[in-house]
């Protein structure tokens, strides 16, 4: 089975309307794909009407952004209920934090000698609710400061650097809580981005777990193949369950395009295991 667990649309920083990005992905032979937009639902309906003319499985998902030990991690949510209460006023809670950053992003690089960037960014991104530094980045490369998004992000967006804005998203337990509690599967995304020193990994994964969470990416755009094999292992250690995705967020952007990623590790339990 063709399964991707893990892509982004113009509803919150991917380049796709969530139709063109259903339609790509049955293009490439995905079977089952979930949408999991950052911190937000609002293109879900639209991608599983597509996905259901496509004859494409979905599950609908989310990407929460959550601060733990002072590190921004992504804890993604599978088979969710976009109607849920609690889900839906935690991830509203998380937009309106964005909103007040990326102004905080505007000021920070126009005293850097960038001017008019937040008025910039916001023409990039088709969600008004949902601002990203993916935005900020499109809008800086399009005024010529960068050849393209990725040194785009490490001149001027990341830690130390100009246009950085430190920021506190949901705590780890209300980010697991709010997707267990509308009926969904939580799920590490991408851990080998984090810059975690061994003890802090384990760490975070122990408390990950003892919250409830079930399951981490194993195999994702943003890993290198050695990480395949580094998490797999890690999945066994924790027990818990494993995840394929390719965090497409559109073309030129995503190393990986949807459903082209190897299959995991014959020996772990999906977390689609039971689906
Ligand atoms: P935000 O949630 O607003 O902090 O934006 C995070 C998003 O920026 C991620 O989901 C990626 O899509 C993108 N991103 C983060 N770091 C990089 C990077 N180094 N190069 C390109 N895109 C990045
Ligand atoms: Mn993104
Ligand atoms: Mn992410
Ligand atoms: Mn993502």
């Amino acid at each position: 089975m063709n399964i991707d667990l893990h892509c982004h649309s113009t509803a919150s920083d991917g380049l796709l309307k969530p139709e063109e990005l259903v339609a790509r992905a049955a293009a490439n032979g995905v079977e089952i794909l979930a949408l999991t937009d950052h911190d937000g639902v609002s293109g879900l309906a639209e991608a599983r009407t597509k996905a259901e003319s496509q004859g494409v499985r979905f599950v609908d998902g989310v990407e929460i952004s959550v601060t733990w030990e002072g590190s921004t991690v992504h804890i993604v949510g599978l088979q969710i209920d976009p109607e849920d209460p609690v889900l839906r006023s935690g991830l509203e809670s998380i937009r309106e934090g964005r909103a007040t950053r990326a102004e905080k992003m505007g000021e920070a690089l126009a005293a850097a000698g960038v001017p008019d960037s937040f008025a910039g960014a916001k023409t990039y991104a088709e969600n008004p609710s949902l601002i990203s530094r993916s935005h900020f980045a499109r809008h800086l490369v399009k005024t010529g400061l960068a050849p393209d998004v990725k040194s785009v992000f490490q001149r001027y967006l990341v830690k130390g650097k100009p246009g950085f804005v430190p920021h506190q998203w949901a705590s780890l337990g209300d980010a697991v809580s709010w997707i267990r509690a509308s009926g969904g599967i939580a799920v590490v995304a991408h851990p080998g981005r984090y810059n975690f020193s061994k003890p802090e990994l384990h760490a975070f994964l122990a408390e990950f777990r003892d919250c409830g969470g079930a399951g981490i990416e194993v195999v994702t755009g943003s890993h290198s193949p050695e990480q395949y094999f580094e998490f797999a292992r890690i999945a066994r250690e924790f027990g818990f369950t494993a995840s394929r995705g390719s965090d497409y967020h559109g073309k030129g952007e995503s190393r990986a395009d949807l459903g082209t990623l190897p299959q995991l590790p014959y020996d772990l339990k999906p977390v689609w295991h039971d689906w």
